[in-house]
Order: structure tokens, then C-alpha cells, then sequence
């Protein structure tokens, strides 16, 4: 089949990568000048089966009204707070129960431990090698943190996955550079979990798609779909003929929804931002092994290579483009809590700000959209890198006809059509 791909994020480049694989006729349609521009830019990098949940917990409208008073919450709002914001926000407040929280973790773990087998196979067989590292440690700084986390932990013995309560002088030998000034009650560590460039893999799997013969359109957004005889036409801007396929594959990130919305479906997917400063290690002594997780500020450390990145927050409203200084405080002030000297502040700082693709239950949307020959692989939130393989291989044999060896339920566009 000749297929477009909408988007060259993470989530694009592997859907790309998996139709070649199938043998399919492949175009990728991306609006910037390269791959992994946008949220795949610059994330945490955590790939954690072990750890990723929706953010909406039950008890959450409580937590909301505490982080207005403090300066540095996970979560912020900022102004303007547009009225689709709002919805949005309203959605999530109402899937924040015990129950609806329970089944949607169980979704995001099973996507994610299926998407950790494919990313593990896809880099054994391209022979990748990118900035990674083994084990994930959770800090826990206090008693209310520690009873806090006791639900996520009966989750991992349910799933039986691998972790290991650790006192601090335990969690100190797994990472010897944690700040000795730093008390904390205790952590878990996750030794299957990893940290890992998302975008550094990105690029290398679009080289690879490419010598399977997929082509990249950069420089080219995608202003409409529309259903044509047989398939789908693409309009692009700044050209008069629209593009036709067998089918399209939409991987947009959190443009997503509004190139649904003329097609008559409306999904509520917000971009929830959030920050990264990668600098580069100082002394390496000093710096981080893996990646660690302060859960209490909900911001992670992580070391890619040479490099150390501490990333967090969550906002919710304002410009896309504003830079909150409060924001990086946050990040700062984790960094030095936890491995300071770590990093090199004088020079080549990178501060990033990226959207995350949020759907307000936490799962993404995979599979068929109602519309013929329009598939979609989106709406992946916090973890898109976590579950890009297994989005894009189910996605792939769902388009083939074939059982992807996943079970799906939740994970489609149905929920939202209930
Ligand atoms: C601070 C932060 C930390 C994170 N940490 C982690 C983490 O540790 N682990 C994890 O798993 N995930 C993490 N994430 C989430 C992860 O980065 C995202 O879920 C993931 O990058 C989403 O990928 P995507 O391909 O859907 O979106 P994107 O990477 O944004 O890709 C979408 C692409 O579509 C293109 N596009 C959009 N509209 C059009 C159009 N009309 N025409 C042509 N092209 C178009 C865009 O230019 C973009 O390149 C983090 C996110 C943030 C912000």
C-alpha cells in the first residue's frame, strides 16, 4: 500500500519504520526541517514499564488546589487558561478515581513492557548504539512519599515486575554521587527500567526507514485530510493538488487533534508543557549513573552520554513559546538537591520547552479512527517515548490485518466513543 505518515516524531518515525518493514510504499509528511523537532526533542528519556502512570490520580482536585500555594509544584497553570484548557482539565478531574486510574495503569504498563521488547529488538538488529543507560531509582524523600508510592509498588508485585525498596545507604551504593547533605526516607529501584536519547534514536531510525526506502517531506505540513475514492488525500501547504494514498497514519503530536476536528472527530488532547537543561557532566564522578526520580517534585535526572539532563513540570495553559524562569528554578534547585557539581553551568546549556501530547486518562489512541483508510498513533503524554516501538508495531499490523499480539483494549479510540 502507498501510505503517508503525518509527523516525524518519535512516534512517526517508528510507524514509518514498521509500514516499510511490511513493505509498504512509505511518505512521511513533517513540517519542520528534521526529525524529532518538537516533543521528541529533548525528554527525559525514561523508558519505564516499572514507573509510567496517569497523571491523574484519584484525590488529584486536592493536590491542585496545594501546588497553586507552592512554588514548586509539578503541575502549573498559566495564563492565559484557554477554555478548551479547561475542558480539558474538567475531563481529567472526572477520570481521577480509583477505578478508572487502576485500569488505565495497567493499559500504559502492558503498552509499555510490549514497546520495551520491540525498541530492545529494533536496536539489537539495526546494531544502534545511543546515549543509554541501565536502572531507574525513585526517590522518596519523606514518609508521606513513601505511603504514597505504596499503590505503585503493589501495582509492580501484580505485574511482577522486578524492584527493590532500598534504604539510602543502599540507594548511595546504586548511586554513589547522591548529594550527602540530601536526607531522604528511601527509594526503589527498578534495575529494568532505563534511560535513553530518544531523539538520538530517532534520527538513526530514520536513517534506517529511509534505506527502506521511506521518503521524508520536511518543510511540509499537512493543512487537511480528506477521505478520496479508495483512500486518503493530503493537502499540503503551498501546493494546489492534493497527495494521495492508500491510507494515512496520523502521528501529529499535539497538532493531532486539530487536523481531526473538520473530519468530524473531536479528541481532547492538550499540550501539558514541561522543561529540560541539559548540560554537559562536569565531572563525571559526581554525576548520576542512570536516572533517578524525585517523586515528590515529579522531576527527573538523568545522564545521556556526557551529558546530564534534569527535566519536569507540567503546564498547563499560557504561550508555547515562554520560558517560566520559575519553572527552571525548579529544575535547578533538583539538580543541586540530588548530584550538584554535577553539571557544567558555564557553557552550552541547553533549556528546552516541549509538549506533551496529553489525553486526559493517560493511555494513548492506537489503531483505526472511524474514518476510512485514516489510522491513528497519538496522544502518547509523558510517555511517548516509553511506548513509541509497541505504538508503532501494533499500529502497523492493525493497518496489515494482522493480531499485533497486544491486547488493545483501552488503548483505542473507542474509550472516547463510549
Ligand atoms: C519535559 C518532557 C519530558 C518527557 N520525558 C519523557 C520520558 O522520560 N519518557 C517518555 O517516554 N516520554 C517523555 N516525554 C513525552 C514524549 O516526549 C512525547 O510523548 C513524545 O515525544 C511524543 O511524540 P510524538 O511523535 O507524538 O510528537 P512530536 O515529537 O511532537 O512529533 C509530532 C510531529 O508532527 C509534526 N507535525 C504536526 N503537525 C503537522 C502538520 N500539520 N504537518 C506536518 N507535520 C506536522 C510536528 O512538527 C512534529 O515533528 C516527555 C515530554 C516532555 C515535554
Amino acid at each position: 500500500m502507498k501510505i503517508a505518515v503525518i509527523g516525524a516524531g518519535i512516534i512517526g518515525v517508528t510507524t514509518a519504520y514498521e509500514l516499510a518493514l511490511e513493505g509498504h510504499e512509505v511518505t512521511v509528511f513533517e513540517r519542520r526541517l528534521a526529525a524529532a523537532e518538537e516533543s521528541s526533542f529533548a525528554s527525559a528519556g525514561l523508558v519505564t514499564p516499572g514507573y509510567h502512570a496517569p497523571w491523574v490520580v484519584p484525590g488529584m482536585r486536592l493536590k491542585i488546589i496545594r501546588h497553586f500555594f507552592s512554588a514548586n509544584a509539578p503541575v502549573r497553570f498559566r495564563l492565559p487558561l484557554r477554555g478548551s484548557d479547561m475542558a480539558w482539565m474538567w475531563s481529567c478531574l472526572r477520570a481521577a478515581n480509583a477505578q478508572t486510574y487502576a485500569s488505565n495503569r495497567l493499559r500504559m504498563q502492558r503498552l509499555a513492557l510490549y514497546s520495551r521488547e520491540r525498541l530492545n529488538t529494533i536496536s539489537a538488529d539495526a546494531q544502534f548504539e545511543f546515549d543509554r543507560s541501565n536502572g531507574l531509582m525513585v526517590m522518596l524523600r519523606s514518609v508521606h512519599d513513601h505511603t504514597r508510592m505504596q499503590p505503585s509498588l503493589q501495582a509492580l508485585r501484580d505485574a511482577e515486575l522486578p524492584f527493590q525498596e532500598l534504604k539510602p545507604e543502599e540507594a548511595r551504593k546504586i548511586e554513589p554521587a547522591l548529594n550527602p547533605d540530601t536526607d531522604f526516607h528511601s527509594a526503589i529501584h527498578l534495575p529494568d527500567d532505563e534511560v535513553g536519547n530518544c531523539r538520538q534514536f530517532a534520527l538513526m531510525l530514520k536513517n534506517e526507514a529511509q534505506s527502506l526506502g521511506v521518503q521524508f517531506a520536511f518543510s511540509t505540513t499537512v493543512e487537511k485530510l480528506e477521505p478520496s475514492t479508495g483512500g486518503m488525500a493530503l493537502s499540503v501547504q503551498g501546493e494546489t493538488a492534493p497527495h494521495r494514498f492508500d491510507a494515512a497514519v496520523l502521528c501529529a503530536g499535539v497538532d493531532s487533534a486539530r487536523l481531526l476536528r473538520p473530519l468530524g472527530l473531536k479528541l481532547p488532547l492538550a499540550a501539558v508543557h514541561g522543561y529540560s537543561v541539559s548540560a554537559a557532566i562536569r565531572e563525571p564522578l559526581n554525576a548520576p549513573r542512570s536516572a533517578i526520580v524525585d517523586e515528590h517534585y515529579k522531576v527527573s535526572l538523568s545522564r545521556l552520554g556526557n551529558r546530564v539532563r534534569v527535566a519536569g513540570t507540567a503546564e498547563l495553559g499560557g504561550k508555547p513559546g515562554k520560558i517560566h524562569d520559575d519553572a527552571l528554578k525548579t529544575l535547578y534547585k533538583i539538580l543541586q538537591d540530588w548530584f550538584p557539581g554535577a553539571a557544567r553551568h558555564s557553557s552550552g546549556v541547553q533549556v528546552w520547552k516541549g509538549a506533551r501530547p496529553m489525553l486526559p486518562d493517560g493511555p494513548p489512541v492506537l489503531g483505526a479512527s472511524g474514518i476510512p483508510a485514516l489510522w491513528l498513533n497519538l496522544g502518547h503524554g509523558a510517555s511517548g517515548w516509553s511506548f513509541s516501538c509497541g505504538s508503532a508495531r501494533a499500529v502497523a499490523d492493525l493497518i496489515g490485518g494482522r493480531d499485533p499480539g497486544l491486547d488493545l483494549e483501552g488503548l483505542t479510540l473507542s474509550r472516547f466513543q463510549a
